[in-house]
Order: structure tokens, then sequence, then C-alpha cells
């Protein structure tokens, strides 16, 4: 329902927007709050090659479970982190926790690589390559078994700046992909430009599959990928229709629920018991 304007010292305010700020701001304080008291949590989901369906990674991802036991989505905190500065030191605490869960599960006989997601104020940090490296010596981690996933709008920033800092990455050996592919607003050419491995096609490419128009948009990504010598992965793959249709057009890669969903680091070791 439509709530009135108010009018206040010459601006016009609309209630809802200051419903909004009012909610952004509480959940900045309990994000605030549950990170210093360590609540959050990284679960993991697994990455496999299409022909064999062998496990080749898993995707690190975000989970905070509010107070009623209900998770709130990192596609809703994730920016609010960003917006409040939060997001450099809950990033950097997700790779420690990625360099330990990747240390532990070598340990027990499965070495895989785990992609953790970087947002762009941690990649604009001065030293981030640094930090990085510092980071997987301190766990004694191989390079390789770490990606970086970037997005478009990090690409975006000044182009000079991420191509040094993605070289000293590339340089250390670890991976990066580029996620989301397809649905930022850069241009195209960035990206032959840049040291990559491989691109994630984005699951909005990925849902309506084997329709005609989502289908040409996943065959262009991944004959790009293909001409440019990157892997290419498919995120959000639901169903065995959309499998066979990537692996027809020579995908390399799938990640979705109808393999595995994310999951907390007991239950992926069950996972991996199983196979
Ligand atoms: P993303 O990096 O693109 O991660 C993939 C998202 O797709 C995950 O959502 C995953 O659960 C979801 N997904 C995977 N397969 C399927 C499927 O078959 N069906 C459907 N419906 N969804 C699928 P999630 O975990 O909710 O994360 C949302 C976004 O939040 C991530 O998108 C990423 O942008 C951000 N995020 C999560 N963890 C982190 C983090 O540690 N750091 C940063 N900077 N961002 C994070
Ligand atoms: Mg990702
Ligand atoms: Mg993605
Ligand atoms: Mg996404």
């Amino acid at each position: 329902q439509a709530k009135k304007a108010k009018h206040k010292e010459g601006v016009y305010y609309n209630i809802d927007m200051q419903d909004k700020m009012a909610w952004r701001i509480g959940i900045i304080r309990q994000l605030r709050h549950d990170f210093a008291r360590n609540k959050l949590e990284v679960w993991y989901q697994p990455q496999l090659a299409l022909d064999d369906l062998s496990l080749i990674g898993c995707e690190a991802l975000l989970r905070w479970p509010a107070s009623d036991g209900v998770y709130i989505s990192p596609a809703v905190f994730v920016p609010l982190a960003e917006d409040a500065g939060l997001i450099v030191d809950i990033g950097q605490w997700v790779l420690e926790q990625a360099c330990q869960q990747q240390k532990r599960l070598e340990n027990m006989g499965t070495e895989i690589c785990i992609a953790v997601n970087v947002s762009v104020p941690q990649f604009k940090v001065k030293g981030y390559a640094q930090t990085v490296k510092n980071t997987l010596l301190k766990y004694g981690v191989k390079p390789k078994n770490i990606e970086l996933e970037i997005t478009e709008s990090v690409v975006m920033d000044e182009l000079e700046t991420v191509i040094s800092t993605l070289s000293e990455l590339k340089e250390l050996g670890m991976e990066v992909a580029i996620d989301d592919f397809g649905t930022g607003f850069s241009s195209l050419s960035y990206i032959q430009s840049l040291p990559l491995d491989r691109l994630k096609i984005d699951r909005a490419f990925i849902k309506d599959l084997p329709n005609d128009d989502t289908g040409a948009i996943a065959a262009l990504v991944i004959s790009l990928g293909a001409k440019l010598g990157l892997k290419t992965i498919a995120e959000g793959v639901e169903t065995q229709e959309q499998a066979q249709f990537l692996k027809n057009l020579g995908c390399d890669e799938v990640q979705g629920f109808m393999y595995a969903k994310p999951m907390p680091e007991n239950e992926l070791i069950e996972f991996i018991n199983k196979r």
C-alpha cells in the first residue's frame, strides 16, 4: 500500500524509504555484532566436471543464521556489508575459512580447489595480492587450490590496477574466475586483456534452458571461453535437460542444486565419502 510522503526541511522523504533505511541500519548493526561474535558460517557447494561428474572443487558461500534460526541471504547482506565497509574483514575471514577447509579436505585425501568470492572493496585495498599470498602461506595452502571469483564490477574499476593485481595472483599460481559472467555492464574487450582461468555463466542464462533466447547466450559464452582458452562453468544447473544442453555445447563444469546444494562441512564430508 502507498504510504504518505512526509515534508521535512524542504526534502521529500518517502516513509517507505525511511523504513528501508532503518531496516538497513538494523541489519548492518546486527551483522557487525554477529560477525564479531563469530556467528557467521561458510558453506560449500560442489563443482563437478560435466563429462564424468568428478568433483573438481567447491564454492565457499557465506551463511548468516539470524537469532530465530532463519538464514538471511548473502544476496541481501553482502551488498549492505560492502556499503558499511564490513566486507573487507568478512571477506578475509571467508578466505581464511576456505584455506583451513581446503587443508582439512586435502589431509583426508581429497585435494580440490575452493573458490572464494571477492568484493570490489576488498580487491581495491592496496596490497590485496600480498594479503592473499600471506594468507595462503599462513595455512600452507597451495595457490592452485584457491580460486578467486571476481565480478565484472571489479574489472570495471581501473583496468591497469586490476590487471596488475590479477597478474600478481596468477604468478603465484592461483585460479581466477569471472563470476556472473554476462550480467555486468562492462565491455567484452576487457576479457582478452585479463589473466583468467574460468568464466562462470550466470544462473540467469541457465534457468530457462533449453529455451532458445538464453540458450544462445549460454552458447556464446561457452564458445567465447573455448576461443580464449578459458574453462566454462555453469551456475544454477537444476535439471537433466539443462545439463545435457550444456554438455552438447561443450561446457566444462557445472554447479547446481541438481548435483548438490551449498552445505556445511560435515555434510560436505558425507557427500565426498558417499561418492
Ligand atoms: P554467487 O557467487 O553467484 O553464488 C552462486 C549462488 O547461486 C549461491 O547463492 C548459490 O546457492 C546459488 N545457486 C547455486 N546453484 C543453484 C541452483 O541450482 N539453483 C538456485 N536457485 N540457486 C543456485 P547464495 O549462496 O545465496 O549467494 C548469493 C550471492 O551472495 C553470491 O552469488 C555472491 O555474490 C554473494 N556471496 C556469497 N558468499 C559471499 C562471500 O563470501 N563474499 C562475497 N563477496 N559475496 C558472497
Ligand atoms: Mg560466486
Ligand atoms: Mg555467480
Ligand atoms: Mg550470482
